[in-house]
């Protein structure tokens, strides 16, 4: 691992100040990164992927409102900085959020839950082979402009949706799709101040620049994920295909959450994970059942409605089948939950 300056902070002010101070002071940009939990991010510095220059530790904020889980007059309020076990087992999310729960509880191994922040949690950079090894110099991600070696080498885990020809990359967490499912917001603290935006709005696609994932500004930092209470939050779950039903990432996956009145769909909230390069809202299969009873043929329309858009490479086609079979399987789970 390169050698790094280390800074502790007590306060989001002092985290900011340091981060903007680094990235414009005069003379070439330092690279500097917040840590707080650390399981990516020093993951990647042990193998050469990232190189920040100075990280600013920002643990000690768990202690403020960062670390909160608050249940609130309109939904739910998560600090940045709680970690993924307290959400996962969070007797209030459990019962009214479970497909957050659940979410969070499929994923990485309990040591890593009780570490990780899901502010880090929802910023894990993607798990292509191709971008985790240095030896491999053609990475549009890592060395823009230099290539996807995945495009024609083993792509088996890579998206069949929202890629572009610079790269294919996969989306590797599962808290990211209940969030965008249920129409979460992040707040976020900058140099600029705060503001708050969609969920939706703080990944980006790939497309001529992969080596840009968020829209996060130089410095800013997330405070809080806010989640809308609904009818559907309580009818909802999280269904995950894996190679093995334990610590390991999605090969497809499923966030749902139904409200259904009078034996018809009234709202149907859908995303997919383990297929796409970005958290993956499935609005056109939303559309596909909204108004209808959910009987084979409306789940296996918005199935199709899914996945009408997936683009495959030579490892990867499996993808589509299995993405519309976890996604109907999911529904079907979702309409015979007793409330
Ligand atoms: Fe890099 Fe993306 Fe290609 Fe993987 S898919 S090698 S991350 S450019």
């Amino acid at each position: 691992m390169r050698p790094f300056d280390y800074e502790r902070v007590d306060s989001p002010a002092a985290a900011i100040e340091i981060a903007a101070a680094l990235a414009t002071h005069p003379g070439p940009a330092t690279q500097a990164a917040f840590l707080a939990g650390g399981t990516t991010l020093v993951d990647l510095m042990k193998l050469d992927v990232m190189r920040p220059e100075v990280l600013i530790d920002i643990n000690l904020l768990s202690d403020s409102a960062l670390g909160r889980i608050e249940l609130l007059d309109g939904g739910l309020r998560i600090g940045a900085m709680a970690r993924m076990a307290d959400a996962a087992d969070h007797p209030a999310i459990k019962q009214n959020y479970p497909v957050i729960a659940q979410a969070l509880q499929l994923a990485a191994s309990q040591q890593l839950r009780n570490m990780a922040s899901l502010g880090g949690n929802v910023l894990q950079r993607t798990r292509c082979p191709y971008f985790r090894d240095v030896s491999y110099t053609n990475c549009n991600k890592r060395i823009p402009g230099s290539g996807c070696a995945a495009m024609n080498g083993f792509n088996r885990q890579h998206a069949v949706l929202g890629a572009s020809e610079q790269c294919i990359a996969t989306y590797p967490g599962d808290f990211a799709q209940a969030l965008i499912a249920l129409d979460a917001r992040v707040e976020l603290v900058g140099p600029d101040g705060t503001r708050v935006i969609p969920f939706a709005s703080l990944h980006r696609p790939p497309g001529t620049t992969p080596q840009v994932e968020t829209s996060l500004q130089p410095g800013e930092l997330i405070v809080a994920f806010r989640v809308p209470a609904g009818e559907w939050t309580r009818r909802s779950l999280y269904l995950k295909v894996r190679d093995r039903e334990s610590y390991e990432f999605a090969l497809a996956s499923a966030a749902v959450a139904l409200s259904i009145k009078d034996g018809a769909v009234d709202e149907a909230r859908i995303a997919l994970g383990g297929v796409a390069t970005v958290p993956w809202r499935a609005a056109d299969a939303e559309a596909a059942l909204r108004g209808r009873r959910l009987d084979d043929a409306a789940m296996h329309d918005a199935a199709e409605a899914a996945f009408a858009g997936a683009a495959t490479r030579q490892h990867n086609a499996f993808k589509v089948a299995l993405g519309k079979r976890t996604l109907i399987r999911a529904l079907t789970q979702a309409a015979t939950l007793e409330l």
